[in-house]
């Protein structure tokens, strides 16, 4: 029987892996024993990849860190047919029709391994496939945005299909909760999006047999940047006026931070169909924005634009950048049940992997070189043709980030 809330009352695993690396950086200690979430992200994670864990190991870590109470272990699932269709610096391994092979050898083991009776005492949590059907709102179709490769997808139909069948699969576990994955406010937040997205989030939720209740809740900001909350202004205030949704950062979004976001859009997957005792998760594991350059009050009133850029903690310099963004710092530690109709604050992102390589750098994970990773490149539709913002020497998605990591922690907030 599952319980409401996985998170409360449960201590949160630490990956020995992420935690070594951490440990190994100057000051790294601080900050070693926090829990983040094991990604799944190949066929050979499962069983590790060269060397390394593999989830059986991790589950039996999990075990021994539980001691006899109950644990929640956090499992990111991300090896969708075609996956990262709008960017290529996740570029996964399956082309866009392998969605048998998604099933056989990457769904179908995992469910196999965390079905085991000899985990039954854990609290298995995973977030499902990040970023593919938000994706499908808003970079397929007509829209400025879309790309040939979202097209294709949305068109055969496999991020919904892989989506619904990992749910079918996972949902029926008693100790397993799944929570898909819906974006951020700054990509989901538009009212073109919002409710596009959690209709379509309906509708795999119910494919390949799956049903509503296979599901426990939803995650925001996974890998993102996103703050918690903007203290120094909200969506109702104006200068002279003029609303700040008419401002160039806002654009006519609804929301201007990821706690509001979270809590409006529970709300309209309730409506949509889900469960009303749905929870939410949001990743806090870069979007601090600490340091000597956060703003301690609201920007001055000349325009809705000095007002919002001068008090803004998002230092980004668009909203749609994504990429090892430089200034960024820790967001909140992992905590169960921070806020009304949030499951938990988790790290899902581990702080110091790369989003991406700054240049292009040959490697077998079928990882391409985005340019939203290299700090000279100009932008396109979907950052507004704005810089990138992105840190340079950056290694492929995944890989170790020292500089990056170094950074984090000098402008975590809250500070280390
Ligand atoms: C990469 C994955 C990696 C994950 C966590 C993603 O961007 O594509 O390979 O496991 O980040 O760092």
């Amino acid at each position: 029987d599952k319980v409401d809330n996985p998170f409360v009352g449960a201590k949160m695993y630490v990956n020995p892996e992420w935690s070594a690396k951490a440990a190994a950086e100057p000051g790294g200690s601080r900050i070693a024993n926090t829990s983040t979430s094991v990604w799944l992200d190949r066929i050979a994670a499962i069983e590790g990849v060269n060397g390394g864990m593999g989830l059986r190991d991790h589950l039996d870590e999990a075990l021994k860190q539980a001691g006899g109470s109950p644990l929640a272990i956090n499992l990111v699932v991300y090896d969708l047919p075609g996956r990262d269709c709008a960017a290529l610096a996740s570029n996964g391994e399956l082309g866009p029709t392998e969605l048998p092979r998604y099933k056989s050898e990457f769904i179908d083991p995992i469910a196999a391994a965390v079905s085991d009776p000899k985990y039954a005492s854990l609290r298995i949590t995973t977030v499902i496939e990040i970023d593919s059907l938000p994706n499908l709102v808003t970079n397929a179709g007509s829209r400025p945005t879309a790309t040939p490769q979202c097209d294709v997808m949305k068109a055969n139909g496999n991020y919904v299909k892989g989506v619904g069948y990992a749910l079918s699969k996972l949902g029926p576990i008693p100790n397993v909760y799944n929570y898909i994955d819906a974006g951020h406010h700054g990509w989901l937040g538009w009212d073109d999006n919002f409710g596009p997205s959690a209709e379509l989030f309906a509708q795999a939720a119910q494919a390949e047999g799956s049903k509503l209740e296979y599901v426990t809740g939803f995650i925001t900001n996974t890998a993102n940047y996103g703050p918690l909350k903007e203290p120094h202004f909200t969506i109702n205030d104006a200068v002279g006026g003029t609303s700040v949704r008419q401002s160039k950062w806002v654009d006519w979004n609804r929301y201007v931070d990821e706690l509001s976001y979270a809590q409006a859009f529970r709300q309209r997957l309730v409506q949509a169909g889900f469960a009303s005792n749905i929870g939410m998760l949001i990743d806090t594991s870069r979007n601090g924005w600490g340091g000597t350059a956060r703003p301690t009050g609201p920007g001055p009133q000349t325009n809705v634009d000095t007002y919002v850029n001068g008090g803004k903690l998002d230092r980004r310099i668009h909203l749609g950048n994504w990429c090892n963004q430089a200034g960024a710092g820790l967001g909140e530690r992992p905590k169960a049940a921070p806020e009304a109709g949030i499951d938990a604050y988790l790290w899902v992102k581990p702080p110091g992997e790369s989003d991406g390589s700054s240049s292009e750098i040959p490697n077998d994970e079928g990882k391409g070189f985005d340019r939203m990773c290299d700090p000279t490149y100009t932008g396109n539709a979907r950052n507004g043709n704005n810089m990138s913002g992105a840190l340079g020497g950056a290694p492929v998605s995944g890989h170790w980030f020292s500089a990056q990591f170094q950074e984090l922690m000098k402008n975590a907030h809250p500070a280390l």
